[in-house]
């Protein structure tokens, strides 16, 4: 069993640590807010008075950050790196810019570390149930040294190639999820305007060439998902405000990378303009009542 700091322990880290310390794993967490510092206590972590004394002693670190510039402060300017032993194993699994996830990786590098990116696909339920999917960025020796970690976490761990290409497939893949939630939700909109009900649609085209996870797994309109969150009023889930994170992220990507992103893009602004409109704290999803012309 390890000895694990874990720093960050919000709606992500927090259930993320509680299956760590199940799995008999001897956690320190640090996070700034009291409250999460309470769950990780209750949950059967060692509070640290500081990301760096949390890194002390700790054969593996694990960040679950809001954003690269927190992962650089924790890490770099927050003394983390420094205060780690040599080969000590870091595992960012905050969703970030693959620019930082680079530079962090780089440092870490520098002072004798490894560090993998493994940002999460599986939202607070798949935290909580142990069962998210791990894309992860670095070189293998460290991708086999953190797989058994990682898998009291999740149900699928994947090396994703060298550093940067585990936070490459979360952008991407949730470029996908928010290209293809607006397009379901314009095909339901338009279907029930053609008289067409939200069941009919979705029995149809789940089993059809429109199949997607959106439609099949957490359709936008409420009836044919009885767990999806259009059941509970856009209850999040995944908040709109998080996806607009990830696509600004696609987006800034395909800048520097001279890509063209015209769906992406149309996506990012569409999720600008219903954040705007005060949603960001609810489900992605409930972008479908922008759609509707509801709000
Ligand atoms: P959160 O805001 O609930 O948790 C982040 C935690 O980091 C907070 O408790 C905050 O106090 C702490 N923190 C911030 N700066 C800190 C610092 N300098 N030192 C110590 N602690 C600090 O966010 P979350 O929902 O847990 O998301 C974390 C990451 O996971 C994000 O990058 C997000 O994009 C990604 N993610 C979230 C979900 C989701 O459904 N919530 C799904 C997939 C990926």
């Amino acid at each position: 069993m390890a000895r694990i700091a874990f720093i960050g322990v919000g709606n992500m880290g927090g259930p993320m640590l509680g299956n760590l310390v199940k799995a008999g794993h001897e956690v320190s967490a640090f996070d700034l807010a009291a409250p999460a510092r309470e769950a990780a206590r209750t949950a059967g972590a060692t509070l640290a008075d500081g990301a760096a004394q949390a890194a002390k002693g700790a054969e593996i670190v694990i960040t679950m950050l809001p954003a690269g510039q927190h992962v650089r402060a924790v890490l770099i300017e927050g003394g983390v790196l420094d205060a780690a032993a040599k080969g000590t194993l870091f595992i960012d699994c905050s969703t970030i810019d693959v620019d930082t996830a680079r530079a962090v990786h780089k440092a870490a590098l520098e002072r004798g570390h490894e560090l993998l990116d493994a940002p999460v696909s599986g939202g607070t339920a798949g935290a909580a149930a142990g069962t998210l999917t791990f894309m992860v960025g670095g070189n293998k020796a460290a991708f086999d040294r953190a797989e058994p970690i990682l898998k009291a976490m999740g149900k699928a761990v994947i090396h994703a190639g060298p550093s940067g290409n585990g936070q490459a497939a979360k952008i991407c893949n949730n470029m996908i999820l928010g290209i293809t939630m607006i397009g379901v939700s314009e095909a339901l909109t338009l279907a029930k305007r053609l008289g067409l009900d939200a069941a009919t649609l979705h029995a149809i085209s789940s089993k059809s060439s429109g199949s997607c996870w959106a439609l099949n797994e957490y359709c936008p309109a409420p009836g044919p998902v009885p767990k999806a969150p259009s059941n509970r009023d856009y209850q999040a889930g995944f908040t709109a405000q998080m996806m607009l994170k990830d696509l600004k992220l696609a987006l800034n990507a395909a800048q520097s990378t001279d890509s063209a992103m015209p769906l992406g893009a149309a996506a990012e602004s569409l999720y600008a303009l219903y954040c705007g409109a005060g949603h960001s704290a609810k489900d992605f999803s409930g972008i479908i009542q922008m759609i509707e012309g509801k709000g």
